[in-house]
């Protein structure tokens, strides 16, 4: 469980300096998940709401360029789509839906609701073509994260029902729904993460073929190696949440670090 719990502690720990921000002036970490300022001097810009407003017609500021640089190089080079297990709150939202779909033993509907997983990377393309129709940041506009973020540090409104359909949508209708199939932003730390540093590898020698792996990752088709071969885990749309890794009791799933050079 020490993966879960240092995701649940960072998670809660980036909510917690914003809150420190707003309330007290505590200014390590001021902002919100599209725009920050790390320790009053390092900008943080999401890069796919830079390319919204990039597509929307806004003016790039320098400031909001080398934040998305940052988190760009960040992502891309070492953590991969880290961003959705240890960064997100929504991804808290959407484990707690999976964790009690499990519990209660529910996969009734979704068997009969087939949903590809590319529609998260048709709806990334479609908030830049809606953001270069309208003059607006499209999937920020909308964006639960944004919605329970705000809602988490500035107070929550209606953004309420938001998480709680996401919620619902998630336990009822189909797992991993939102975060595995449909979220954009999800989608984009999918495409640049995909050639990081960070991956799980796994060990086929000591792999019993269980099949517990399977069962908690949220993007199943990124472990096809298991019961086949030993290799890395290169598919982008691995989170590195290391579930995979916590309930494998043969130890055959670890992190490890990509290279290129061999
Ligand atoms: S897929 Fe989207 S909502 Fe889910 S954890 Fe990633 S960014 Fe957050
Ligand atoms: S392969 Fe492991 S680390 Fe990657 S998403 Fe699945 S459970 Fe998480």
């Amino acid at each position: 469980m020490r993966y879960l719990i240092s995701r649940r502690i960072t998670q809660v720990g980036i909510i917690a300096l914003y809150i420190l921000a707003h309330v007290y002036g505590v200014k390590m970490l001021e902002g919100n998940l599209s725009s920050s300022v790390l320790f009053g001097s390092i900008p943080l810009s999401d890069p796919f709401a830079m390319m919204q407003m990039f597509f929307a017609g806004s003016i790039i500021t320098m400031d909001v360029f080398i934040g998305a640089l940052i988190i760009t190089i960040f992502y891309g080079l070492l953590g991969g789509r880290m961003f959705c297990s240890w960064v997100c709150p929504m991804n808290i939202v959407t484990d707690a839906a999976n964790l009690l779909r499990r519990k209660l033993g529910i996969s009734a509907i979704q068997k009969r609701v087939y949903m590809s997983r590319n529609i998260r990377y048709w709806i990334l393309g479609l908030s830049l073509v809606l953001s270069f129709l309208m003059g607006l940041t499209a999937f920020e506009l909308v964006s639960p994260i944004s919605i329970l973020h705000r809602g988490l540090v500035f107070g929550m409104g209606f953004g309420f029902a938001v998480v709680l359909i996401i919620f619902f949508f998630d336990l009822l209708v189909h797992e991993n729904g939102w975060c595995g199939y449909v979220c954009p932003l999800g989608g984009f730390y999918s495409l640049i993460g995909r050639y990081s540093l960070l991956r799980v590898e796994h060990d086929a020698e000591k792999c019993t073929e269980c099949m517990e792996c399977k069962v908690v990752c949220p993007e199943k088709e990124v472990l096809f190696m298991i019961g086949k071969s030993s290799e890395m885990v290169k598919m982008g749309a691995c989170t590195n949440c290391a579930r995979c890794i916590e309930v494998c009791e043969d130890d055959a799933l670890n992190f490890s670090i990509r290279n290129y050079i061999k």
